[in-house]
């Protein structure tokens, strides 16, 4: 699997294995990492060059490398492709910090921890009753709980006694916003680490990591990457929000899930690994069921707030009622009104960003698509354009029709933007603001508007996903949902799971201060039963749990998506035949396709799926006939890519 090289004798005694050496491969100089040493080259007659310099560093430990193995062996990629996601830019020494920038003093001036309340202790009692029987911990608790608190605790105890914890999030918002309540409490030994420091700031994390002397104590924050910094010892991993979808990686390989890769490294470490959410994954619940994982649960809010009052409307019902004002409901709008009357806030959720998710021409029906995907352009009113969400293909918006040649251009559908300017139009006093992938691109703009919503001086919010999570506005009080029912999507099994969590995220989100909060669900598919759910507690959402045993669905069963990709449409109809055949062969393997996605074609390229449903156990053999039958078929038809994820999200 890997290259071969030749030691230098003058480099034999620091060329050991997991050493990261200098070598030159197609003409470039890289650096690669020992992973055998052998004296036999096998009948290989070619000319073999030579290492350049061992870098000075520590070595790769033999857990780093086991845990690598892991990853490659699971989720079907090369350790290779492992490897450079391991070894970032951060690790390269010409990224060196020049100099070192004072640290601004936190916000959060306490060094203290908080004393936790009967009933955090309690669940403190049973989480490390858990790992003394070496099982991982599920601390389910509500929002508002004082999951963290929790966190902290444990934590703390185990960076005092000299040991190394991870603490994982799945995303960069929530690292910032903790970023500073774990620096008052461990001060010096926290390390954070994610993309979006710079590569000097995390060369320096993780030279700290690869430097530190047995018997000192640290914790790092990190996002999924910082599982593979390089830890000699880890004594406790937690992972925060463990049911979110962006703790797996997409692209490119490996297409790993942070949560379940952690769970293998504590295996690795022998470290105990406690995982937290206010709406814990099907897959992490079935482990309690199974005992594999404790379950602990947490259920009182630590200010005592309650859960908020829930109003599902029928946007269908007071349509024909006329009791709907072009997207809200007069119910909401009323609401509205006097939550803000009461100098309260609001926030508005929709999960589509731009102005509207596309334009269709009036007159003769034509609607404008990307020229290289399969998807109507997103009219984007601020930029004066229309926009692929897919790739970066981008046109000015015209009202004139491409096809017919009328003024018939007209918006369908709405997104954030939309919502913001009709919620200005009809509300003209409201301070309404909009934060969504758009709104955001600065990270200074994104801090703005978190702040001013914190401080009050934003009434309405207009948002997308990226609000559900985490934040604490203590003068929020009212969350509305807009086209809830586009949360729905009918192609996708964890659908269901999916949009319980997002609401019980946003209803989390309410009611932190003194006054009981609001969730007004605006749907025209009223009656679909993840409203009965979300209204009625969580035990109707163990019914999905059996469909999803019935039906043999993950967790019961694993599943890999298989897509095959090509500019060329006979070449994919070709491969995909041979792929066909080829999966046909494994017995265990039950197949799906191939099939067109909703979205089938991307970046020029045509697409068709496979789903595989292999048995939890023992598929280790199917994955690796899969993985030599795609690599097999990509070799022989050119310009064809077959891409595996393995528990695809
Ligand atoms: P969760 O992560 O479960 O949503 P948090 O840990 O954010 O909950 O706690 C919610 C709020 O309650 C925070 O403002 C936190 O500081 C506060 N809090 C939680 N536990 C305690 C405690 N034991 N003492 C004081 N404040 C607490
Ligand atoms: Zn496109």
């Amino acid at each position: 699997m890997g290259i071969s090289y030749l030691v230098p004798s003058q480099l034999e005694k620091r060329a050991v294995k997991g050493a990261k050496v200098r070598v030159i491969f197609a003409r470039r100089e890289y650096i690669a990492v020992i992973s055998e040493l052998t004296d036999n080259c096998g009948d290989y007659k070619g000319r073999i060059s030579e290492i350049l310099s061992v870098e000075d560093v520590p070595a790769v430990s033999e857990k780093e490398l086991r845990f690598w193995k892991w990853c490659a062996d699971y989720y079907m990629c090369t350790v290779g492709e492992v490897y450079r996601a391991a070894f970032t830019s951060a690790m390269r020494r010409d990224s060196a910090p020049k100099r070192v920038r004072k640290q601004k003093p936190s916000e959060v001036d306490s060094r203290e921890l908080y004393q936790l309340s009967p009933a955090q202790e309690q669940a403190r009692e049973e989480i490390m009753e858990s790992f003394a029987q070496g099982k991982p911990a599920l601390l389910a608790g509500v929002t508002g709980s004082g999951k963290t608190e929790i966190y902290l605790k444990i934590a703390k105890e185990i960076t005092d006694k000299g040991g190394r914890v991870l603490y994982m999030v799945p995303e960069i918002a929530l690292s910032r916003q903790l970023n500073d309540r774990l620096e008052a409490v461990f001060g010096e030994m926290l390390l954070s680490y994610h993309s979006g420091m710079t590569p000097a700031a995390r060369y320096s994390a993780y030279s700290k990591i690869d430097s530190t002397p047995d018997g000192e104590g640290f914790i790092v924050l990190g996002l999924r990457s910082s599982l593979f910094l390089p830890f000699r010892n880890l004594d406790l991993i937690i992972i925060d929000e463990e049911h979110d979808s962006s703790y797996k990686q997409t692209d490119p390989a490996p297409r790993y899930n942070g949560r379940d890769s952690a769970i293998v490294l504590g295996q690795i470490h022998s470290a105990p690994v406690l995982l937290g959410s206010a709406t814990p994954s099907f897959e992490s619940l079935y482990n309690c069921s199974s005992g594999r994982y404790s379950l602990v649960r947490l259920d009182e809010k630590f200010h005592g707030a309650t859960e908020p009052e829930v109003t599902v409307i029928d946007t269908i019902r007071e349509s024909k009622a006329k009791r709907m004002n072009g997207l809200f409901s007069q119910t909401l709008l009323e609401e509205i009104e006097s939550v803000t009357g009461r100098g309260e806030q609001v926030l508005i959720f929709r999960n589509r960003r731009s102005y509207s998710p596309l334009v269709q021409c009036s007159v003769c029906g034509h609607i404008p698509m990307c020229s290289h995907c399969n998807v109507p352009l997103s009219y984007h009113k601020n930029r004066g354009e229309l926009c692929c969400h897919y790739c970066d293909y981008h046109i000015p918006r015209s009202s004139v029709c491409p096809e017919c040649s009328e003024p018939g251009m007209t918006e369908k559908g709405s997104g954030t933007e939309m919502i913001e300017e009709k919620i200005r139009e009809i509300l003209p006093n409201a301070r309404v603001a909009r934060f969504d992938a758009e709104t955001t691109q600065s990270k200074a703009e994104e801090k703005r508007i978190l702040r001013e919503f914190a401080a009050g001086k934003i009434d309405i919010l207009v948002g997308t996903q990226m609000i559900s999570k985490g934040f604490d506005f203590k003068g929020l009080s009212l969350v509305a949902l807009i086209q809830a029912d586009s949360m729905l999507a009918m192609d996708d099994f964890r659908a269901n799971e999916r949009a319980f969590q997002l609401l019980r995220q946003l209803s989390g989100r309410t009611g932190r201060g003194a006054a009981r909060g609001k969730i007004i669900i605006q749907t025209s598919l009223a009656a679909h039963n993840v409203y009965e759910a979300f209204s009625s507690g969580e035990e109707r959402l163990y019914e999905q749990l059996a469909e999803r045993q019935e039906f043999g669905y993950p967790p019961f069963v694993r599943l890999i998506k298989l897509t095959v990709r090509s500019a060329d449409r006979n070449r994919l109809s070709d491969a995909a035949a041979r792929t066909s055949m080829g999966l046909g062969k494994i017995r265990s393997a039950e197949i799906t396709g191939p099939f067109a996605p909703v979205v089938d074609k991307v970046r020029g390229e045509y697409i068709l799926q496979f789903w595989i449903k292999l048995p939890r156990a023992g598929n280790a053999a199917a994955k690796e006939r899969i993985a030599e039958l795609a690599e097999k078929i990509e070799s022989e038809i050119r310009s064809v890519t077959i891409v595996a994820d393995v528990d695809p999200q």
